[in-house]
């Protein structure tokens, strides 16, 4: 397939685990992508989503270079397993400048450009702990919560201008993030799992081709779950 023939995509995180899959599956199915993370390489251009002048850097680059940017894939996150009574405001604030800050951002600087094309597709990475509780991963419930939010929010203030934007929500997947958590924690997520297996990250980045691709036309505000079944719980 070629869905995304002529199209130019920019995909955060994209030097591991998911964000790394979903650029991988847009560029074989057609797409300039511009992968960016927290460190460049041959592959990777330098962008910590955190930052505002990092965004505007990037995406005047990228429209200077190719002159349009269809899609965003708001992947950037990272994790955190505290409890709130010994969640330090520190911890708090990093995880909810990159998790919910960062794609406020991102959604900021491609959105004017999208507006005035007419087109765009944003989808931003949530998780089920958006919506399913598990006890402590305090700030991390609270800043997917709020990308489902601000997906939705976004996707009705926009629809009429030929931009969507919809969340994936994944479960437990195998990726770099998750390895570094300990091996009980993942197995309980594991157990709690109905098909009792975690995902991989080419099983989420399936699921973010299929909304960012004009296939999807009709679709937005959406949260897509890739979780085996856990949402159902
Ligand atoms: P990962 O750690 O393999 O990849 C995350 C990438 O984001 C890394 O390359 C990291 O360098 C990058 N990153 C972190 N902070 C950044 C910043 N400030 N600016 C730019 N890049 C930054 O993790 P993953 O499991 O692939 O997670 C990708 C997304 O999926 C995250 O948003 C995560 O919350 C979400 N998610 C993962 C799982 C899972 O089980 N793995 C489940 C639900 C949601």
């Amino acid at each position: 397939m070629n869905r995304f023939e002529g199209m130019v995509a920019i995909v955060t995180g994209a030097a591991s685990g998911i964000g790394q899959a979903t650029a991988d599956r847009l560029a074989q199915e057609g797409a300039v992508v511009i992968g960016t993370d927290l460190t460049a390489s041959a592959t990777i251009r330098e962008l910590n989503v955190a930052e505002e002048a990092d965004w505007i850097r990037t995406i005047d680059q990228v429209r200077a270079e190719h002159g349009r940017v269809d899609v965003l894939v708001n992947n950037a996150g990272r994790g955190g397993s505290q409890w709130y009574h010994e969640l330090d405001v520190e911890e708090w604030d990093r995880v909810i400048n990159v998790n919910q800050r960062g794609t406020y951002l991102g959604m900021k600087h491609v959105l004017s450009g999208m507006v005035d094309a007419g087109r765009g597709a944003i989808v931003n990475v949530a998780s089920i702990f958006a919506t399913h509780a598990v006890a402590g991963n305090s700030a991390y419930h609270a800043s997917k919560a709020a990308v489902v939010g601000m997906t939705r929010n976004a996707a009705v203030s926009y629809a009429d201008r030929g931009v969507r934007v919809n969340a994936v929500a994944p479960g437990w997947i195998d990726t770099p993030l998750t390895a570094l958590q300990p091996s009980e924690l993942n197995q309980s997520y594991i157990d709690a799992t109905p098909m009792r297996r975690g995902g991989v990250p080419g099983e989420v980045a399936s699921a973010i081709a299929f909304l960012a691709a004009p296939e999807a036309a009709f679709v937005t505000g959406t949260v897509l779950h890739v979780d085996g079944g856990y949402r159902a719980t």
